[in-house]
């Protein structure tokens, strides 16, 4: 039987032809979405006219799309996060919901210290200084034996912690949905509030619900150190980017590293304006290895279901 596979994600088997050889393998007719056009709900739902199966990205899989699209039975996230699908009408309309997890999680891991030494070292100026025929820079901190809180330890949590010791940091985590068990020797679970209020580098790796939506506001930021650096590689709504703007320009903090936005792009942000800022354009998943991964899990994850079976993760 043939399945009709859209896909609206530029990422998709872009580094490797692996991801398209498992759809096409299988017979299916690929309809790719025309992404320089922008994506509104009216076009989504004319592109999954007759779709069996989606694979998508960042585009939001509404309940007005989800109720207009009665042929759809698996809608695959290329990632992780499914905070822009509705899994109540998703549910409701029996269109099985599954996700990438474990595929992506060293690439966000490295460039969360990447962006943790870019930020301490101020690398981008230097940079910007000598492209611009400067030399010298100011003084910077190292991350070594520095005290490192992760909001969340869940996977790439884990392994931000695990590079963490490599640099003999001390690692303190709030998560809690995890036991205190079975955690890496050097890692220990703390509360919410100690978080902030100890580490060097604070650092957000929780999933992004109504629970944890800008759980760092005001009170969390004037809890930290003036030393400290806050890094953001989970979800933008996870912080209140008002107050972090405040936050940056009164100096209560020492910086910033993000590479996820309230809203993306981000439109006339004032935060582009800081230079104790350093931002990325969400790019944590996006390394040739991550993206084959995440390509051939999400390929196998609608084939599986559309066979019968179930995904190798399914979130609804
Ligand atoms: P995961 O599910 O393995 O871990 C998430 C952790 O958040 C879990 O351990 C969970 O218990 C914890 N959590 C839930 N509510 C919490 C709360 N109130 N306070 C503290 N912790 C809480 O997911 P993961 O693979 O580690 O991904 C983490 C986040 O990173 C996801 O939200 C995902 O959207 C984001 N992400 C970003 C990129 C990127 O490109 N920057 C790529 C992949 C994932």
């Amino acid at each position: 039987m043939s399945y009709k596979i859209l896909v609206t994600t530029r990422s998709f088997g872009s580094t490797s032809s692996k991801p398209w050889d498992v759809l096409n393998q299988a017979g299916c007719e690929i309809v790719k979405a025309d992404l320089s056009q922008k994506m509104t709900e009216v076009r989504l739902i004319e592109l999954l006219h007759g779709v069996d199966g989606a694979i998508i990205g960042v585009v939001p899989m509404t309940a007005h799309v989800m109720e207009h699209a009665s042929s759809l039975k698996v809608v695959s996230m290329h990632g992780v996060g499914v905070n822009h699908i509705d899994l109540t009408v998703a549910a409701q309309r029996g269109i099985v919901i599954a996700n990438c997890p474990g595929t992506n999680d060293q690439s966000v891991a490295d460039l969360t210290i990447g962006l943790m030494i870019s930020i301490a070292r101020d690398i981008p100026s230097g940079d910007k200084t000598m492209r611009g025929g400067g030399w010298g820079a100011h003084a910077g901190i190292e991350l070594w034996k520095k005290t490192l809180g992760l909001v969340g330890l869940g996977r790439i949590g884990r392994g931000v912690a695990k590079r963490g010791l490599g640099f003999e940091m001390k690692i303190l985590a709030y998560d809690p949905y995890v036991q205190a068990e079975n955690l890496e020797e050097g890692v220990s679970m703390v509360d919410f509030d100690e978080v902030f209020k100890e580490a060097d580098f604070v650092s957000l790796h929780a999933t992004l619900s109504e629970e944890t939506r800008h759980m760092i506001g005001a009170a969390q930021l004037q809890a930290m150190k003036p030393t400290a650096y806050l890094i953001n590689t989970s979800r933008g709504a996870l912080v209140d980017e008002d107050a972090l703007y405040a936050a940056l320009i009164e100096k209560q903090i020492a910086g910033a590293a993000l590479d996820v936005y309230n809203e993306e792009p981000p439109k006339d942000s004032p935060l582009l304006q800081l230079e104790n800022l350093v931002v990325t354009p969400h790019i944590g998943a996006h390394t040739r290895e991550s993206i084959e991964r995440m390509g051939v899990m999400a390929a196998e994850n609608v084939l599986r279901t559309l066979q019968g079976g179930q995904p190798h993760h399914r979130v609804a």
